[in-house]
């Protein structure tokens, strides 16, 4: 006879490190031999680490979070990528992460840098990583342009915006490049 919680958790008696009934059959065929394993510190601590295992939601949301970590972080990414492609306020990103959650993408709720500071680094990070790219483009084109003027943006600030015109693969192509206060 075999134990198998005390083999799910490789436990030993503390005495003498008596591997019966984990990795060694028990093979006193009787009740009482049950009975006294049921008793014993061995099965008791199988049982405790069965316990631990189970009870601790802190450890399973810690180990389903960062599972999905990844994940996650891309959706949010993905997410903001489109509200600023679609000119939509960035203050809706919550709202469109919410929406997605209940449409059924669940691990969403797993998304915790709600802060409205980390939300406008997010944002800044995602415009950087888009600038990199032209001006990494830019600086393998032969000729370049820039266009700048400026404008009055909707809270009346005045704005000195930068495009640049450059050429890639070819053809010629007019893109953001810059925003500053004037
Ligand atoms: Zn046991």
């Amino acid at each position: 006879m075999f134990c198998l919680l005390c083999r799910l958790h490789d436990t030993c008696t503390k005495r003498n490190k008596d591997y019966t009934w984990n990795t060694k059959p028990c093979v006193r065929m009787i009740t009482q031999a049950i009975q006294l394993h049921f008793n014993s510190d061995m099965h008791h601590s199988a049982i405790e680490k069965e316990h631990l295992k189970q009870i601790s939601p802190f450890q399973k949301e810690h180990e389903s979070r960062k599972q999905c970590e990844n994940e996650v972080l891309n959706k949010v990414f993905m997410s903001i990528y489109w509200l600023a492609k679609e000119e939509i306020s960035n203050t809706k990103l919550l709202s469109l992460l919410n929406l997605m959650e209940r449409a059924g993408l669940q691990n969403l709720k797993h998304f915790t840098y709600t802060g409205e500071g980390t939300q406008q680094e997010m944002f800044l990070i995602l415009g950087q990583v888009v600038k990199d790219r032209v001006t990494e483009r830019v600086n393998k084109s032969k000729f370049f342009g820039c266009l700048v003027d400026e404008v009055t943006d909707v809270s009346v600030l005045q704005q000195f915006v930068t495009f640049v015109k450059y050429v890639h693969e070819g053809k010629s192509r007019t893109e953001f490049l810059h925003t500053e206060h004037v």
